[in-house]
């Protein structure tokens, strides 16, 4: 077995913003610099890009959130290893912004240089503070009227209460927006033209910037040594810590989730991007930078750590079902620890079921890549796996695992759908199945007394797009209205537990995972208890008080 890359060489980082601040437009312009796509606007082209389904570019939203690999040359000379995980911006989809935030090791959080801090960059904030995700923060929109990168700084601390590290300071705003300063090497990047592959000269700061630019040095230095305290010393004696000192410190300021590097730019004007990838080499985690991978061993039920090693058993967890009009159901899957091959005979410990791997594949933006085999760090595309649902954990069967699982949040809105005619009453049911299987913050189920099909989603724009979904992919006509039963008005305060239920005696490895549900009754007098098996083997006649 070989790696291409060494796994210290990977970045899986994902990009979030609030929907329009330039996620798409800066995913485009990396995927042009780091050399897979070389043309604009072809990262909506083909099977296997970023927004890969007809209803994204129609409605100008990201809602799948797959994986794309690509590679960047480093400031050292050395190529990199990218999988840039797509989180989605719109507010329905926070949930596919949980799930990619629980495979990715570090993000950038992009702003609106004009509109700066956002509603949905302080909700998908806070979602990656849960997951303790290292962020750089990019101030993108530099060229736009109103753009103000100083308001924007002001906004981290104020309403995201972060603390920013200033990387590089903007040359000019607006009209004027010309390049960036780097506060490490104390040089100007001034960018040739506004075309892609325009070319940028290194020139001394510009004299009116000299004053600001050392102020933020300054300020960059002092965050910096705080974190060692023998540079620290040496700082307080006169002595100033090198760049290569200081770039290993914000690193781990970075990594460690102490403080946030800020650089900025404009994606459309293509000024500051290559910039912002090698932040990404010289400051965001590889998978051997952040702490190893919670579970419980599958058998014992002791918890257990994986770590990024390509010597450990096999661990991975499925983020994502992808219905490919080519080739049908991809199950995304993170390797969090050891070596798969194509045509494995794995378990899903969650299900308790045997998988067989069939054909693996790596996304580029304008290509699929079969493989053969992947490492840990890796994220694989897998054809052929029948019972895994995302956020199950797949791994060699002698060393059964269960690694950490995702947070879901429940369904908030109901519709009631109906087939427009018998012949789609069929494949409207399968084209539930399947699209529930593909989400877990979507459900289904009937109504018994109205005789109603009623799914379940995180808002109406969520809905929708099943619906739609449900005629494109599925060829469903169907027709959506209000449940005819008054469901519950919302549910003020409900508790969520998972845990495992051990079968008593009987071979090993048996047991259940459990959901217990416990709701505030209408009239606050009490709750109630609902709790359903979610996986596991025992069946429920063995567990005390499950329906
Ligand atoms: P997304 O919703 O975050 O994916 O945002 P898009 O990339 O689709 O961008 C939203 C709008 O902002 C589009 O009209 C882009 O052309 C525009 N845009 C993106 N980046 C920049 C930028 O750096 N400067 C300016 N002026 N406009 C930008």
């Amino acid at each position: 077995m070989a790696r291409e890359y060494q796994i210290e060489d990977y970045r899986n980082f994902g990009i979030m913003a609030h929907i329009d601040a330039g996620k798409t437009t800066t995913t485009e312009r990396i995927l042009y610099y780091t050399g897979k796509n070389h043309k604009m606007g072809e990262t909506h082209d083909g099977a296997a890009t970023m927004d890969w389904m007809a209803q994204e570019q129609e409605r100008g939203i990201t809602i799948t959130s797959a994986a794309t690999t690509t590679s960047w040359q480093g400031r050292d000379g050395k190529r990199r290893r990218f999988n840039i995980i797509d989180t989605p911006g719109h507010v329905d989809f926070t949930i596919e912004v949980e799930r990619s935030l629980r495979v990715l090791d570090g993000a950038v959080a992009l702003l609106d240089a004009n509109a700066g801090v956002e509603p949905q960059t302080e909700t998908v904030w806070r979602q990656a503070d849960k997951y303790g995700v290292p962020r750089l923060i990019f101030v993108n929109k530099m060229d736009k009227i109103g753009a103000d990168f100083y308001r924007c700084i002001d906004m981290i601390d104020t309403r995201l209460g972060a603390k920013p590290v200033v990387l590089q300071l903007p040359i000019g705003a607006e009209t004027e927006f010309a390049g960036v300063v780097d506060l490490i090497e104390m040089k100007a990047f001034i960018w040739s033209g506004e075309e892609v592959g325009a070319k940028w000269d290194v020139v001394d700061v510009p004299a009116d910037l000299q004053a600001r630019a050392e102020e933020y040095r300054e300020k960059l230095i002092e965050a910096a040594v705080e974190l060692d305290e023998t540079v620290m010393e040496a700082y307080l004696e006169g002595e100033m810590p090198d760049n290569d000192t200081l770039r290993r410190l914000i690193r781990k300021g970075v990594c460690n989730v102490d403080f946030f590097g800020v650089l900025c730019g404009s994606a459309f004007k293509n000024k500051g991007v290559q910039p912002l990838l090698d932040a990404v080499v010289d400051f965001l985690p590889s998978p051997i930078d952040i702490p190893a991978i919670n579970g419980i061993d599958a058998k014992t039920e002791e918890p257990i750590e994986r770590h990024a090693d390509d010597g450990e058993p096999l661990s991975m967890l499925a983020f994502k079902i992808a219905n490919d009009p080519h080739m049908g159901s991809l199950t995304f899957c993170r390797i969090y620890s050891g070596h798969l091959e194509a045509g494995a005979q794995l378990l899903n410990t969650v299900k308790d079921k045997r998988e067989r791997v069939g054909r693996m594949f790596q996304m580029h933006s304008n290509a699929r890549e079969q493989i053969t085999e992947a490492f840990a760090g890796d994220i694989v595309a897998i054809v052929g796996l029948k019972d895994t649902t995302t956020g199950d954990t797949l791994c060699v069967p002698t060393a059964p695992v269960i690694l950490e699982r995702m947070i879901f949040p429940e369904p908030v809105i109901d519709i009631a759908v109906e087939p427009k005619s018998k012949a789609d009453q069929e494949k409207m049911g399968l084209a539930l199945q399947r699209l529930a299987a593909e989400d877990p913050s979507f459900r289904v189920k009937s109504d018994e007394e109205s005789g109603q099909t009623i799914i379940s989603g995180m808002g109406e724009l969520h809905l929708d797009i099943i619906v739609d979904r449900m005629k494109r992919e599925f060829k469903v006509e169907a027709n959506i209205g209000q449940p005819q039963v008054a469901y519950r008005e919302t549910i003020t305060r409900q508790a969520e537990i998972d845990y495992t239920h051990k079968k008593q005696s009987g071979g090993s490895g048996q047991f259940a995972r459990i959901k217990l549900i416990i709701e505030p009754n209408e009239a606050g007098a009490g709750f109630t208890f609902e709790s359903k098996i979610v996986g596991g083997s025992v069946p429920k006649e063995y567990v005390p008080g499950v329906q």
